[in-house]
This record gives structure tokens, C-alpha cells and sequence, in this order.
């Protein structure tokens, strides 16, 4: 049985933030993935490799097991499906929250109230279309795959659907945020058959990994 084990993960904010879990697994990434143009980097754990992969493709290098764990954001996942990942452990990484914003001056409550058909863009068809259904709001959706922010600036939409954290994107576009949709983080992702056929290898680092971000969680009051 391969012991070998492959991490994927995306650059950016989420490999920069998997870094101290994996370090508490006693595992360093050997290069850096902002300077090496490489896709599979080494760690300091011969049987642990580390693959660069767009965040929105995780789960699927981790649902055909060509990687045996993952970490994705919440949003990535309910897009996806889930199917064939075990999901123990939400990291409390990456966080931010999926809400629906408008132009300044748009006024979102009675367009609601009235019935109106609302144009929306989003990367986040699935997430949205279920918030708008259960609210019983029509909403003709766009799909995009970035800079959401432009649509209604543009006249493409009315609204949009994104993840927003500090809110400095949607400011400096003249939107505000009016509805909260849902508190996103990262979770980690294992295929379904390595986490029986190389448990062995993994669990330690599954251990290790709820360890440390259970101690980076916010405290309960
Ligand atoms: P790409 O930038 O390649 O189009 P992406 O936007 O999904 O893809 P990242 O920006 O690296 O990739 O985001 C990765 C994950 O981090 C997202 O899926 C989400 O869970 C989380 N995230 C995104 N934006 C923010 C943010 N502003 N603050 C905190 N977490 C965020
Ligand atoms: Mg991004």
C-alpha cells in the first residue's frame, strides 16, 4: 500500500493559512509556491507532497483521489456537490461570508417587497439560486467567474452575490452589502477510500490539523 501522501491546495490565502497546520503535523512545504512555477512542490516529509491547484478544482483532484486531501472553502464545496469527500474538520481558515450587495442607492427591500424580477450576477449560481428560492424572490442569475463587483455598474445586474470580508471591494465600487447569506470558511476535504486504505498515514495529520484549528477558533462566550 502507497504511502505516499497528496495535499492539494490553492495559492493564496489558503495555503498561506494551511501553512502553521501543516507545520503542527511537523510537515514544511519546501518551496514557495508564489515564486516556483512548479505544481507539485515537496515538503520535509518524503511521503507528503503538496499539489497548486485553482481553489474550485480541490474537490475534484480530491473526489478522484488524485490527491488524498484537500482544504477548500465552504462556498467551493456547496457549488460542488461534496460527492465522494469526507468533510471532518472546518479549519476556521480563510473565512469570509456570502452576501448579496447592491449599488448604493438601490433600494433592495422593495424591489423585494414588490415582487420585482431582480437580475443577479454571481459565481455562486447554487448558493444564490437556493437563497432566492427560499425567500420566494424571482431572480433571473448570471453566471460570472470574477470581478462581480462590475456587473450592476455596468447595467449587466441589479445585485450581485459574492463573498465579501472587510467590505473594502464592494466600498471602493460605490455597493453595499444587504443581505448575509452565509459564514463561509475552509474545510478540509479527504477521498473516502484513502481515508480507510491509508488511514495509518493520515490520521495523525487529521489530529494535528483539528488541533490547531480548534485553538485558532474564536472562544465561545
Ligand atoms: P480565483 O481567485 O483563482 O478565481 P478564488 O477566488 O476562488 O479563485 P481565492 O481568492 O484564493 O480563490 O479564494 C479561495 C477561498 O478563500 C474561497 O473559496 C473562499 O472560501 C475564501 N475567500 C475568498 N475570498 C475571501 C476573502 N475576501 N476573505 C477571506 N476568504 C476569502
Ligand atoms: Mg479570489
Amino acid at each position: 500500500m502507497s504511502r505516499q501522501l497528496t495535499l492539494a491546495l490553492s495559492k493564496g490565502r489558503i495555503f498561506e493559512e494551511t501553512l502553521p497546520l501543516l507545520e503542527a503535523a511537523g510537515i514544511k512545504v519546501t518551496e514557495n509556491p508564489e515564486k516556483s512555477r512548479k505544481l507539485i512542490l515537496p515538503t520535509t516529509d518524503p511521503d507528503v507532497r503538496v499539489i497548486i491547484v485553482r481553489a474550485s478544482d480541490v474537490p475534484t483532484y480530491v473526489q478522484y483521489g488524485a490527491a488524498d486531501f484537500g482544504v477548500a472553502g465552504k462556498d467551493v464545496l456547496l457549488e460542488h456537490g461534496g460527492e465522494g469527500l469526507y468533510q471532518p474538520i472546518d479549519l476556521n481558515i480563510a473565512k469570509c461570508r456570502l452576501s448579496v450587495a447592491v449599488p448604493a442607492g438601490f433600494d433592495y427591500a422593495s424591489a423585494v417587497r414588490q415582487g420585482a424580477r431582480l437580475r443577479v450576477v454571481t459565481k455562486y449560481v447554487k448558493c444564490a439560486s437556493e437563497h432566492f428560492a427560499a425567500k420566494g424572490v424571482h431572480v433571473d442569475l448570471i453566471k460570472l467567474y470574477g470581478s462581480m463587483e462590475l456587473g450592476p455598474l455596468v447595467g449587466l445586474s441589479d445585485a450581485i452575490v459574492d463573498l465579501v470580508s472587510t467590505g473594502s471591494t464592494l466600498r471602493a465600487n460605490n455597493l453595499v452589502e444587504v443581505e448575509h447569506i452565509l459564514d463561509i470558511s475552509s474545510r478540509l476535504v479527504v477521498n473516502q477510500a484513502a481515508l480507510k486504505l491509508k488511514r495509518e498515514r493520515l490520521q495523525p495529520i487529521l489530529e494535528a490539523f483539528e488541533q490547531a484549528s480548534a485553538s485558532q477558533a474564536p472562544k465561545a462566550a
